[in-house]
């Protein structure tokens, strides 16, 4: 099958249910939905704290974690730098789906799939 480059392509079932493909394409190899990157393993809700350019972000993750010395929940937070294809817009604040991946760099095995949510700005403050 031969694909002309440039023309418009159908984002890829990248095998996770429920996740809608973003409405823009790229033209990134490491893009879930437009290049060749394959997803395993575990997806992780985190909040954007830190977005550079050169298609990197950095995420915080909070997650509970049980102590079963003393039967309760402890609050852990992680940050996780992921990739950010650019068919996907993000800013500080908003919620994201990230899906890990294979090591695309010496931090980053993660890759953002999906924007959950934006800031609201309705938070008072000028
Ligand atoms: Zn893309």
């Amino acid at each position: 099958m031969s694909q002309a480059g440039g023309a418009f392509k159908t984002p890829r079932n990248i095998g996770i249910p429920g996740v809608k493909p973003p409405e823009k394409t790229c033209n990134d190899p490491k893009c879930p939905w437009h290049g060749h990157l394959k997803v395993r393993g575990v997806l992780i809700e985190g909040m954007v704290v830190k977005t550079r350019g050169r298609k990197t972000a950095i995420i915080l993750h909070e997650y509970l974690h049980y102590v079963s010395k003393y039967m309760r929940y402890e609050r852990r937070r992680r940050k996780i730098h992921v990739h950010v294809p650019p068919c996907i817009d993000i800013r500080e604040g908003d919620r994201v789906l990230l899906a890990e991946t294979r090591p695309l760099a010496k931090t980053i095995a993660f890759v953002v799939i999906s924007v959950l949510g934006k800031k609201e700005s309705s938070q008072g403050g000028a």
